[in-house]
């Protein structure tokens, strides 16, 4: 699990943040579905997912027009022919490599699930974690017995005092009641972490949920209450109190709602800045008892923290005192549950599924159990589970090439920033400066995480999950007032995904990203510049975008530009945002221009470097200009980047993600980046007038 308390990492798209596996990130965002069913395992397995291919002639439908719908031409056979599996929410082509992937794993853990004395310490310890997960009949046993020590916990308080070691409690184990808290970053101190408490505590998926009064806000929450009181009754409480109970619950985060700040107001890292000492926080918000709650959780002591933000403990504050203590302990009671039933039997399961996969995000089904525990013991054990899977799949020889690409990507952003019309040369040094700090990571960590001090046995689903959980959070706990750890990564080595991490400066792309439709060995250099070129060219563009480009080469919070040119780049970013707001996602609902800005911006500034990029691969060799298939390189460079974007989205989570994800749908990823580039317009012969010609194109990198 990552333990974020601000948001400092920034990913290449949200893939899977599931509820149902247990793993709970402070306002995490469910994007996708992934639920057991009782299915037995050895059936769900039967449907093998071949490994996805790179640049795809029979994924295009060419008998659309590129220059009017390019998005149509690259992938509209493959979105005909590819609808969305029922226990999907979303499938594209990350979904198609994550679960190609996942089946990797799943040989991996039946391996090492069965009891051999000879396995090793790593192996015994996912083997018996996936056990524990497959267990159904164990699982289904115990029903809710394995959380009820910590709901007596819960029914035994008896005072105020009591209620904050009880939420400190509850942190310790991974649930971050009320607020979150942590190590983050230090702003101001390069290099070194620092404790942080931030705004939380919610069950849905945004603060706009509580607060909005169109209809469809309202329906959410009358389904949240229905859902609440539904695993109130679980436990078995009477129908009457479970709806007290849920009523109470929705109260409360209405309060911790209101007074949260929106997700765009979030994205500026000056909201996120708010160092004080631990003194002050304690007069800003006394009834937090922030002592106590400190001495509860036990870790480094400190004298300063980050308070992300402000407004949000002020707010909440006199809420402490004024919410009678049988509500607070339903809240607790709550979110001990949500937490919990994932690993529970199955009318937990069930009822979990049904809010947050079916109707939040719109799956049909229930994941078969084998996919939820590999993805369990991936988000619990990531890198003793890793250990095995780069071992199978990733060699030296992919590692030197992505390093050579991730040069050439580096070398042409930074004749991109010289040749930039709009930056004087005093911010152009800066900015040089920061390009040359950036570094990067490659397939897997150099020191793998020791979980040896975390127990997991056979026939223990929840306690194995609390104790890995717990093993987390006291690691980042830890990390408080130490240097930052830039060594350390952020995704596990099969994640298809890749992040750039302004307080490090770094790029990451994990092992599994490494693979087709993004990097494939036996393609032409045209196509994997399409693919990973520009996913590097992404992530390195995340340094220099709305928020990055507030982050100085050392991984600080300083402002490095000039007036004038921080006006120059406004006025470009406001032409994106502008942009992007026109987009559709579903029915009523646009995109949000100014949440998806950073990577709009990024996807902007990536194609246009990776082009760069294989422009100069082409001038020094002259295979790697030649036509391949009908198509000119840079042809197939563009086919091969919209190609990675394919996917279907079922409407329910177009609605949900257009209000959580700072990420573009794939669609406009591909049509808001070419409409504004005029090579893509050249390499298609589109004329002005055209759809993918845009009359006001947006530029920033
Ligand atoms: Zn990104």
């Amino acid at each position: 699990m990552r333990l974020q308390p601000v948001l400092s990492v920034i990913l290449l798209g949200t893939l899977a943040a599931t509820a149902q596996t247990g793993t709970v990130t402070p306002n995490a965002v469910s994007t996708e579905s992934d639920t057991a069913s009782a299915a037995p395992a050895a059936a769900a397995s039967e449907t093998t997912i071949a490994r996805p291919k790179s640049f795809d002639l029979s994924a295009m439908d060419k008998t659309a027009n590129p220059c009017e719908d390019f998005y149509q031409y690259a992938c509209g056979n493959w979105r005909k022919n590819n609808p969305i599996p029922a226990d999907q929410a979303r499938w594209g082509r990350f979904n198609e490599l994550a679960e190609y992937n996942r089946q990797i794993l799943h040989a991996i853990l039946e391996k090492a699930s069965a009891s051999d004395p000879k396995r090793s310490p790593v192996m015994q310890k996912v083997g018996d974690m996936y056990q524990s997960c497959m267990d159904e009949a164990a699982v289904n046993a115990k029903g809710a017995a394995p959380v009820k020590q910590d709901l007596d916990r819960i029914a035994a308080i008896a005072n105020k005092d009591q209620l904050i070691e009880a939420v400190a409690h509850l942190h310790s184990l991974g649930i971050p009641a009320l607020f979150a808290f942590g190590s983050a970053p230090d702003l101001h101190s390069a290099g070194m972490e620092m404790a942080n408490v931030a705004q939380g505590g919610l069950g849905l998926p945004d603060r706009d949920y509580y607060l909005g009064q169109d209809a469809k806000s309202q329906e959410t929450r009358q389904k949240y209450l229905e859902h609440m009181t539904n695993m109130f009754v679980l436990l078995g409480d009477s129908p009457d109190t479970a709806k007290k109970e849920a009523q109470a619950v929705m109260d409360i985060e209405t309060k911790l709602a209101d007074a949260a700040f929106e997700r765009v107001k979030m994205r500026d890292p000056k909201n996120r800045d708010h160092k004080m000492k631990v003194t002050e926080l304690a007069t800003l918000a006394p009834n937090f008892e922030f002592a106590r709650f400190f001495g509860a959780r036990g870790g480094p002591s400190f004298t300063d923290i980050n308070v992300v933000p402000p407004d949000f403990f002020q707010k909440v504050n006199p809420v402490i005192d004024s919410v009678a203590l049988d509500d607070w302990k339903s809240y607790l009671r709550w979110h001990t549950i949500r937490t919990a039933a994932p690993m529970l039997s199955q009318p937990f399961v069930e009822e979990n599924f049904n809010f947050q996969d079916k109707y939040l995000n719109g799956a049909k089904e229930l994941q078969p159990r084998w996919k939820r525990c590999v993805q369990t013991t991936d988000r619990l054990l990531g890198e003793a589970l890793g250990q095995p899977y780069v071992q199978e799949t990733f060699g030296a020889d992919g590692k030197q090439r992505m390093l050579k690409m991730v040069n050439a990507l580096e070398a042409a952003l930074g004749d991109d920033i010289r040749e930039l019309d709009w930056m004087t040369p005093a911010t152009k040094k800066q900015a040089e400066v920061k390009l040359q700090a950036i570094s990067n990571k490659i397939g897997y960590p150099d020191n793998w995480r020791d979980y040896s001090t975390v127990k997991i046995v056979r026939g223990d689903l929840l306690g194995n999950a609390q104790r890995a959980r717990a093993f987390e959070v006291k690691r980042n706990l830890s990390k408080i007032g130490r240097p930052l750890d830039k060594k350390e990564w952020g995704m596990t080595p099969p994640t298809v995904n890749a992040y750039y991490n302004p307080p490090e400066n770094n790029i990451n792309f994990p092992a599994g990203i490494l693979q087709p439709p993004f990097f494939d060995k036996s393609a032409d250099d045209a196509v994997n510049f399409g693919g990973i070129g520009v996913v590097i060219g992404h992530e390195l563009t995340h340094g220099f975008d709305d928020q990055g480009s507030k982050f100085a080469a050392d991984g600080t919070f300083t402002n490095w530009w000039t007036d004038a040119d921080r006006q120059e780049f406004d006025k470009r970013t406001t032409c994106v945002a502008d942009e992007y707001s026109g987009f559709v996602a579903v029915e009523d609902v646009h995109l949000n221009g100014r949440l998806t800005l950073g990577e709009n911006t990024a996807d902007n500034g990536g194609i246009h470097i990776a082009l760069m990029a294989l422009r100069k691969a082409m001038a020094e060799d002259a295979k790697i200009a030649q036509t391949k298939e009908g198509f000119t390189p840079e042809q197939r460079f563009f086919i091969g980047f919209a190609q990675v974007w394919c996917e279907n989205r079922t409407p329910e989570s177009s609605r949900l993600l257009a209000k959580t994800d700072p990420h573009s749908p794939g669609q406009y990823r591909v049509i808001g980046t070419v409409q504004n580039n005029a090579d893509f317009a050249k390499a298609f012969n589109c004329k002005a007038g055209q759809k993918m010609v845009s009359a006001s194109a947006c530029h920033v990198w």
